[in-house]
């Protein structure tokens, strides 16, 4: 037999036959069947929340009161995606022949999430607590505009710092405990503002006693 007739026969054994390709598209079928059956193992989300631990790192929150505007991390931040921006306020002296002292207050802090990495390196460096991993990751924007974030968006991801992250002596805006706090303020208000009140009837009573008051009268 020549060569050429023997490559020949081989090329033909090598072509599938109907019978093959019948049973390849069989298998498929099948496959493509079974799996319609069964549940997928992706989350659907948006329509299923995907169950996350209360620790994940979805976002940054700023707990606005506990910034000192000490620049430290938008100075470490690797990508420049901090800004901050602050002025001087002189705080008079609280006793006598005390001396005014000079603090720092926040106008802006703005992260820009377009280009942060979340490597959390500000919320390490930050000395004051005043940064926090918060678990939501659903913030995406058709605009990447929108990714800059100020201090008030910020200071609302602090709802949901898990309490296990949060500093000590923090009480969260509305918890029963910062209610019984405010409480307390009022009253002592509400009693400050008693004793003023009877101080001066009793300054009335005094000067209508006087006779400079009788004339008066
Ligand atoms: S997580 Fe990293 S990249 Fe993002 S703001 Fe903080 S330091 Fe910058
Ligand atoms: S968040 Fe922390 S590190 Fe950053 S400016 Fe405020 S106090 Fe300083």
């Amino acid at each position: 037999m020549s060569e050429d007739k023997l490559s020949e026969d081989k090329r033909s054994d090598d072509k599938p036959g109907a019978l093959q390709l019948l049973r390849g598209l069989g298998k498929g079928l099948a496959t493509t069947a079974k799996t319609l059956a069964r549940p997928a193992h992706t989350r659907q989300y948006p329509h299923v929340e995907p169950d996350l631990p209360e620790r994940s790192h979805g976002v940054i929150a700023l707990l606005e009161e506990n910034c000192t505007s000490c620049m430290l991390c938008a100075r470490e931040c690797p990508d420049w995606c901090i800004v901050i921006d602050s002025h001087k306020e002189t705080l008079e002296p609280t006793t006598e022949g005390g001396r005014a002292r000079q603090h720092n207050v926040l106008d802006r802090f703005d992260i820009d999430f377009s280009l942060c990495m979340y490597c959390g390196i500000c919320i390490e460096v930050c000395p004051f607590d005043a940064l926090f991993w918060a678990p939501d990751f659903a913030y995406a924007e058709g605009d990447i505009r929108n990714l800059l974030h100020d201090k008030a968006k910020l200071g609302t991801w602090m709802e949901q710092v898990p309490d296990s992250a949060l500093p000590e002596g923090y009480t969260r805006p509305g918890t029963a405990v910062e209610e019984a706090e405010d409480a307390t303020a009022d009253k002592d208000a509400t009693a400050d503002e008693d004793t003023n009140t009877k101080d001066t009837k009793a300054e009335d009573t005094k000067t209508k006693g006087t006779p400079e008051g009788a004339v008066e009268e």
